[in-house]
């Protein structure tokens, strides 16, 4: 299977579903990470451009780690908007990765660029199946299941399914690592402990569904999307 990860910023994917991305890594599935904003505004004390530059670089540090691919990113942080421009760039994104699953933000989820990624991947997975709709790459007919991932720190949260990552969870947790320059910013400006944040989200699942470790999903329930298979690994 092509497994398609769509996230706003580097590093929601690795918060938020990186467990599930390293366990479909191993069984054998073709993993790529898409993150749509360059991560530019996520510091202090450095210009834009050189954060964007950094954190591009820790994403595919990241990927790299489970051999998946890393695309992206189309906009600046709080750049992105649901715009016809941005539709076809992510439809691109899709077309090229040709998924089996796509998983991505839930539209509730804490902030613009989150929610704004949960409404565009939604908006060009339906249009990237268009034969007459061109863009730069072919169509991909197949009408892909979307999985949301949980929001950050679970607010409104309803998940239909569970992914077991004890055995991912130390490689989740070495992706993670490899966002440097997000520490310093995150334990200032949120407070936060980024490894802390995904013991106590992916414990909690876990707990949820009596295992050490999880990863919680919401399957889309949409006409044409609903598969009787379990997608998740
Ligand atoms: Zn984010």
């Amino acid at each position: 299977m092509n497994v398609l990860a769509i996230g706003a910023h580097p590093d929601d994917l690795e918060i938020l579903c990186g467990g599930t991305l390293a366990k479909y890594a191993k069984k054998g599935h073709k993993v790529f990470m898409a993150h749509l904003c360059n991560g530019n505004m996520g510091g202090k004390n450095i210009t834009p451009e050189e954060l964007a530059r950094i954190r591009d670089r820790e994403a595919k540090k990241s990927a790299k780690l489970i051999g998946a691919e890393a695309l992206g990113p189309i906009a600046g942080d709080l750049d992105l908007y649901p715009t016809k421009e941005m539709r076809i760039a992510l439809i691109d994104i899709i077309r090229y990765a040709k998924p089996d699953v796509i998983i991505t933000h839930s539209v509730n989820d804490y902030m613009p660029d989150h929610t704004i990624t949960g409404q565009l991947v939604f908006d060009a997975a339906f249009t990237a199946t268009l034969p007459l709709y061109k863009t730069k790459y072919p169509a991909w007919e197949k009408i892909t299941p979307i999985y949301y991932m949980d929001t950050m720190a679970g607010f409104g949260f309803e998940p239909t399914h569970f992914v077991d990552i004890t055995e991912f969870f130390e490689i989740k947790k070495q992706m993670l690592l490899c966002h440097e320059s997000q520490y310093k910013w995150l334990s200032g400006h949120h407070q936060s402990d980024p490894v802390k944040m995904i013991e106590r989200i992916s414990g909690f699942r876990g707990f949820q569904c009596g295992v050490e470790y999880a990863e919680a999903f919401a399957m889309a329930k949409l006409w044409g999307r609903i598969t009787l298979e379990n997608l998740l690994p």
